[in-house]
């Protein structure tokens, strides 16, 4: 099957074009095309000769994530910023590929309590895979198993379709408030605005277990010809394995990793995630260890409180030592509930309590009370009520 021309990186183009005997400023031209212009067919490639537009469209695949639907939710952001901190608009992408099989992107207003740091611009969650082999037990992404890898161009494009569809909004005026673009509205449209400066790989599936095509999409999204985002500013989520982490932390590139950790003893991690069994709180331990050592104090842990699984206050002492021990930093997420699942969230005093169990042991902790209900904002939610409609 042929290759889209985004899962190369600007090396394996110049080999291409040298074996075709084509100038090196040709792969600055077509680069410009795809990552400035975000152009959708060969032909709006107008610098290009057309043999050359014939030929590549002839040897590469020129894809797009085609949207099914968007949601749009005004969020509260964590408590810090209730006071002040304004109401801004999270929005759902859900993508059909080429197989007609559906992933979702999640855009976030800049936060800066989150990752990385403050931005004036926008996080975008992306999917690396369609379904989650992991099968932790509150997940909506693992429900139907997992399907397939995602390519690396269908990351990268991801990145590129939300902008796209930034660009086309700013460009066109609309009623709905859901429909208004992201940014300001510009005198002249400049569609090759960058809207996205930081990614989170939190969506659908887990992205260490698709290691190869995810390093090749956040090479291209880092890289200066491609998508410009500095590898500080994408963090890696992970369930725990163990030994990609490892693998790694011996990148070069500075990525931010998050470990899903949602307990902080084998006992609870085993009771929620089949991971445990196969890499224990030990070995997982000391993969981050690793990454620490070489990468800084990169890490976060994310903790879903889960009522009555993980939110005791004796839950918050080993937990709070394992964060103090790795320089992790803590986001404690209120469960948002999946249909079908008996999991629920903690009422607020509970989620406070184990705030203030936190921080009493000077842990770097943010509690992120989200109104994500109103668009299912949790990874796979929005494919499978999508997935359960269409079946009825
Ligand atoms: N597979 C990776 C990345 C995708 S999941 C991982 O597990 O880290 C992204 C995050 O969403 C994880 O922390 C996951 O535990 C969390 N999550 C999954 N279902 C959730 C739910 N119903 N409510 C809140 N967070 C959820
Ligand atoms: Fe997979 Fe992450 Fe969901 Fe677990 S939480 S099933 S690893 S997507």
């Amino acid at each position: 099957m042929l290759q889209d021309i985004k899962s190369l990186t600007r090396e394996e183009l110049e080999t291409q074009f040298a074996a075709w005997k084509q100038p090196k400023y040709r792969v600055a031209q077509l680069l410009e095309w795809l990552y400035v212009h975000r152009v959708t067919s060969w032909d709006a490639m107008m610098n290009l000769p057309k043999p050359l537009r014939e030929k590549l469209g002839k040897d590469f695949l020129l894809q797009t994530l085609e949207l099914v639907r968007k949601q749009g939710a005004p969020v509260l952001r964590s408590p810090a910023m209730r006071d002040g901190g304004g109401r801004d608009t999270t929005q759902k992408f859900l993508w059909r590929l080429h197989d007609h099989l559906l992933i979702e992107s999640v855009l976030i207003p800049a936060n800066p309590a989150l990752y990385g740091d403050a931005s004036d611009r926008h996080t975008l969650c992306v999917s690396t895979q369609v379904g989650c082999a992991y099968g932790c037990k509150f997940c909506a992404s693992g429900l139907d198993g997992w399907k397939r890898n995602l390519t690396p161009d269908e990351i990268v494009e991801q990145v590129l379709a939300v902008e796209r569809w930034n660009a086309s909004s700013s460009s066109s005026s609309s009623s709905n408030p859901t429909e208004e673009p992201i940014t300001k509205k510009r005198t002249t449209t400049r569609t090759n605005e960058r809207l996205i400066d930081n990614l989170v790989i939190m969506g659908m599936g887990e992205p260490l277990a698709n290691y190869d095509n995810l390093l090749k999409a956040l090479r291209i999204l880092n890289a200066p010809w491609g998508g410009g985002i500095g590898a500080r500013k994408i963090t890696i989520s992970t369930s725990g394995l163990a030994p990609q982490i490892r693998k790694l932390a011996d990148e070069p590139l500075q990525f931010r990793l998050a470990i899903s950790l949602h307990g902080a003893t084998d006992a609870v991690r085993n009771k929620i995630m089949p991971v445990n069994r196969k890499y224990p709180l030990k070995e997982l331990v000391a993969a981050c260890e690793e990454y620490q050592g070489q990468k800084g104090r990169m890490l976060t842990f994310e903790y879903i409180l889960i009522a009555g699984v993980n939110d005791s206050i004796e839950q918050a002492k080993p937990l709070g030592a394992l964060a103090r021990r790795l320089f992790a930093k803590v986001n404690l997420i209120p469960y948002n509930r999946v249909e079908g699942l008996p999991w629920e969230r903690p009422d607020e005093e509970t989620q406070d309590k184990f705030l203030a169990a936190l921080e009493k042991q000077k842990v770097i902790v943010t509690l992120r009370r989200e109104k994500g209900h109103d668009i299912d904002a949790a990874c796979g939610q929005l494919r499978l009520k999508t997935e359960k409609e269409l079946n009825r």
